[in-house]
């Protein structure tokens, strides 16, 4: 069995520590009992040289550095208009290897300034991210991240959309997991069948070194890039097999309503 946190931020993105760097990670990795950790911030020039300097690559699709394990993941701002509409959605890239993300960095680099934010914006729908990325490599893996947050989620009430498909269009049958976000949980997001079929990831987003795993995934499976994604796709509730949940209730976003006019709406009180 091991835990995995996939969605954390470098020191070269904006609002982090100084100490988002390969040796605090792993130190903080270690005492936390964080097998498997996501880079972050590859799409980032510094950071990337970091990590191709520092990890060594197993021949699975991972890296390790002083013992802990990582996977190259990253999260990139789309910015674009659709059905009248402004869209903001944070998407996480997942990748097997160093070659893959070059190729995919030097497309995304005609989309916007990559090395602005270890998590950049790019002028680029959802849908046409996810066929640059699975047109590079079939077995990246691309994840809505934190899919309720208002104004960057998916499913966001301000930026988002109502439905996925109209998010990802004919790349919907390509998108297998969707990240709960701090504010929510699995059970909340059982409550509407639509989602069934999605497994429910849930990490950290760690700004700094001590928020590292606060939420994060448990697998029983072998440590492969392969066989995790695998599992995700199929939704193996023997290999994946929960996520570790922050409280929701303390979540930013878990309640909504409108403060001018004094209303709160508690999830409870919704009725479906
Ligand atoms: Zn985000
Ligand atoms: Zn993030």
């Amino acid at each position: 069995m091991f835990i995995a946190d996939f969605h954390i931020h470098s020191k070269y993105s904006r609002a982090t520590s100084k100490e988002m760097d390969i040796e605090h990670l792993v130190r903080w990795a270690k005492l936390k009992g964080i097998d498997l950790l996501g880079t972050g911030d590859w799409t980032h020039h510094l950071w990337l040289e970091e990590l191709k300097n520092k990890l060594e690559p197993l021949n699975n699709g991972l890296f390790i550095y002083q013992g802990v394990r990582f996977i190259l993941t990253t999260e990139v701002n789309n910015i674009y208009f659709k059905y009248g509409r402004n869209r903001r959605i944070h998407n996480l890239i997942f990748a097997p290897s160093f070659r893959v993300v070059d190729e995919v960095n030097s497309v995304l680099s005609s989309y916007g300034n990559l090395a602005a934010d270890g998590r950049p914006t790019l002028g680029l729908g959802s849908a046409e991210l996810a066929r640059i990325v699975f047109d590079i490599c079939p077995d990246c893996f691309l994840v809505p991240a934190h899919a309720w947050t208002p104004w960057f989620g998916l499913f966001g009430s301000q930026t988002g959309f109502d439905k996925i498909e109209e998010c990802f269009d004919k790349e919907t049958p390509n998108i297998y997991a969707l990240e709960t976000g701090l504010s929510s949980d699995p059970a909340m997001n059982w409550r509407w069948s639509e989602l069934d079929r999605f497994a429910l990831i849930s990490n950290s987003d760690a700004h700094s070194p001590n928020r590292l795993g606060r939420e994060a995934n448990v697998f029983d499976c072998k440590m492969d890039y392969y066989e995790i994604i695998d599992a995700l796709k199929k939704k193996d509730n023997r290999r994946f097999l929960s996520t570790i949940e922050f409280f929701p209730q303390e979540g930013k976003y878990h309640f909504d309503g409108h403060r001018n006019c004094n209303i709160c709406f508690s999830p409870r009180n919704i009725s479906l």
